[in-house]
């Protein structure tokens, strides 16, 4: 690293989001570097070891899509995977696993450190470089010795210009992008222990939480928590329900070889029961949380085995999964445990539960409070309103979740690495990712509590499938610069492969002779009344693709040349999802290119809302505090009405008219 130096994009933190974002920018062919805390604990998982889940597993298949890192990383760690969801429609099918810990640091520093254009920097930032528009570089008097801030007192646009690290002094960058996660100013909490750090043994980062302050920034207060790690051997799993990971061979990433993996390791199924409530009742008043020593906000949709008791009194037991962390460690994640209660209350409860009675607990759990940038600050690239070229994700922008960061991560990069060279943002829509909904709800909505990816977000679960996330993003992958050429000539012998299956399955047409009325009889489906295509066929209930293939063998004249391409399951899965499901998939279709219109119409940015007659008050506070870009994203402020979008559009088609007459 020479500080002298100028980078395209600098990334602070080495976190899942921190990670995508530089590996964006450096296979965009950017000069990046990454400084983080800690080179040791990059892409630390520091609450369960699982990546994927409802919305999140197709977070993942998304990610990767996009020519991003965590699908491959967490492929080649996994211990334990799984479909979820199997029973339920293909909207909410997606993929969780579970990844050895310390592999998957391992096997992520591995691809930073091998990235071209990436440099890793051990370092605490503590402070940026702003200039104001228009003003001068400036310059710090002694780089290396002394840190500082640049406050800006002008309203004024500020632009970065880089950072102020604690060891290496100033470095410069055309763009930044700050995934802090859990550290700006983070405290963790055990009972009324308090300790400073951002996780257990890795400090809190405080100076630059203030360095955001100076610069203006709105900047809240959330918390998060984990559950304690129990040693493997002192579980009586004759005691807990085994779950194994799924027989057939399970992928996240698109360019992966589905091959069977060796030495999956189970998790097995207990829970808690009245003695367990019993003595997290009698300790309440010593849990952090209920003790009022904690101020942040927790997640709704993670919460504390406190909250659960005493939000869910009538409920008698809960769900408690012991999960393997890795192949080369004894630690076992308690799933659904966690908490802020002092250690000695952790270790009694786990006595309560079946398999625990003589549990050692190797570590205990802990909450964790940190300042988040509220994310309304931020535009749907992720780059901040108040400081140009300064880009937020992850964590810090009041997610909770390593794929939500990744996601953020992944657009962020793409974003500070395209500012760097002037070319356009690329910002995704609702209706085309996870990824799109979550920005979009995040910096139109804002978060006053942890936010997670849930699928029920989305409104256009049909088009969002797990399956389909290569179709829907690899061409905008290829589009940035992140989707190489092995990937992309994958990618088109599937899309080319699914798209001629399914015109040579529309364009056969079988006509109900004997012997096909036989095949039909024999799975006991209702005969044929006419010819019918075999795309209609594999509409039915009870017919595969594979049956249909079979039935191509009775049907006269109807050999064909079997294509070069050798369909996976997965091929198979995204061919027959988009025929059988076709009628729901084409509404969905439909609604979102009608709205598109709306949705793309552009808001100019410099608009005084202030002065357009006929916004109610509330409609002029959100629109001037979020600044839409678009009328769609406008439409889906908190607060704002029909009419006040009517306002908008009729304000906006008054400037169209008068630009095309200038
Ligand atoms: P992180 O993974 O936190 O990474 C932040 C990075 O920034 C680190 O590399 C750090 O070294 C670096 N950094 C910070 N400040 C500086 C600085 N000034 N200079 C240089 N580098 C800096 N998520 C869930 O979904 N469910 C849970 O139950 C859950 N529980 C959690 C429990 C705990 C105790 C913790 C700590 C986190 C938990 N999380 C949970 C959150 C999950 O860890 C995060 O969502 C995810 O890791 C966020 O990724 P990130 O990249 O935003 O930040």
């Amino acid at each position: 690293m020479s500080s002298d130096r100028e980078y395209d994009v600098i990334v602070i933190g080495g976190g899942h989001a921190g990670c995508e974002a530089a590996l964006a920018s450096a296979r965009m062919g950017r000069s990046t570097l990454l400084v983080t805390l800690s080179r040791a604990s990059i892409a630390t998982m520091p609450c369960n070891c699982s990546i994927g889940g409802p919305a999140k597993g197709i977070v993942v298949r998304e990610i990767d899509a996009l020519g991003g890192q965590m699908g491959i990383t967490s492929d080649a760690t996994t211990t334990h995977i799984r479909m979820l969801n199997t029973a339920k429609g293909p909207a909410v099918q997606c993929l969780r696993a579970q990844c050895d810990k310390s592999l998957y640091h391992r096997h992520m520093l591995d691809a930073i450190e091998n990235q071209p254009n990436l440099e890793v920097l051990e370092d605490e930032v503590v402070g940026l470089l702003t200039e104001e528009a228009g003003g001068r570089r400036q310059e710090t008097g002694s780089k290396g010795q002394e840190s500082g801030f640049r406050i800006q007192d002008s309203a004024g646009p500020i632009r970065i210009l880089g950072i102020i690290t604690r060891l290496n002094g100033e470095v410069a960058a055309k763009a930044v992008v700050l995934t802090t996660g859990t550290f700006l100013r983070g405290l963790m909490h055990s009972g009324d222990v308090k300790t400073v750090g951002g996780r257990v043994d890795e400090d809190a980062s405080y100076p630059l939480s203030e360095a955001l302050k100076a610069l203006g920034f709105d900047l809240g207060r959330f918390k998060t928590g984990t559950p304690p790690r129990v040693a493997k051997e002192s579980v009586d799993y004759s005691k807990a329900e085994e779950q194994q990971s799924d027989p057939q061979p399970l992928w996240f990433s698109f360019t992966a070889e589905p091959l069977e993996r060796p030495g999956l390791l189970s998790n097995w199924l207990t829970f808690t029961n009245e003695a367990t409530h019993e003595v997290i009742r009698r300790n309440l008043h010593l849990s952090a949380m209920y003790g009022g020593h904690i101020e942040g906000i927790g997640p709704r949709y993670c919460p504390s085995i406190e909250d659960k008791v005493v939000r869910f009194p009538h409920h008698d037991r809960h769900n408690v999964f012991l999960e393997q962390e890795g192949w080369d460690t004894n630690s076992i994640y308690v799933q659904g445990m966690s908490t802020s209660l002092p250690a000695e209350v952790q270790v009694e409860y786990l006595h309560t539960m079946p398999g625990l009675e003589e549990a050692v607990m190797l570590r205990p759990g802990y909450a964790v409070e940190y300042d988040v940038v509220f994310p309304q600050q931020l535009y749907p690239t992720l780059e901040t309103k108040r400081v140009g070229g300064l880009f937020t994700a992850g964590q810090i922008n009041g997610t909770s979740g390593y794929e939500e960061a990744a996601g953020q991560g992944l657009v962020a990069g793409i974003n500070a690495a395209r500012l760097a060279w002037g070319e356009p943002p690329m910002v995704l829509r609702r209706d085309e990712s996870y990824i799109g909904v979550m920005i979009d709800d995040l910096v139109t909505k804002g978060v006053n509590e942890p936010y997670r990816l849930l699928t029920s977000r989305a409104e256009r679960r049909m088009l969002l499938r797990h399956d389909n996330a290569d179709l829907r993003l690899t061409a905008i992958g290829r589009e940035v610069g992140l989707v190489d050429d092995t990937r992309w000539g994958l990618f088109e012998a599937r899309r080319d492969w699914i798209a001629g299956e399914e015109r040579h399955l529309f364009s056969t047409v079988v006509t109900p002779t004997a012997a096909v009325l036989a095949w039909l009889a024999e799975r006991g489906q209702p005969p044929m009344a006419q010819p019918t295509t075999l795309g209609d066929l594999l509409k039915r209930n009870g017919l595969s693709y594979h049956d249909i293939c079979d039935l191509e063998r009775v049907v006269p004249g109807n050999a064909r040349e079997l294509p070069a391409f050798r369909p996976q399951s997965s091929d198979v899965e995204t061919l027959s999802v988009s025929i059988k499901y076709s009628g729901y998939i084409e509404r969905e279709r439909l609604e979102a290119s009608r709205q598109k219109g709306m949705e793309d119409r552009a808001i100019p940015p410099d608009i005084d809302y202030t002065a357009i007659r006929g916004l109610s008050n509330e409609g002029i506070h959100n629109l001037g505090a979020v600044r839409p870009l678009t009328v769609g994203q406008a439409s889906r402020i908190p607060g704002l009405t029909p009419a006040d979008i009517s306002v908008l559009l009729v304000v906006l088609d008054a400037r169209g008219r008068a630009a095309a007459q200038a």
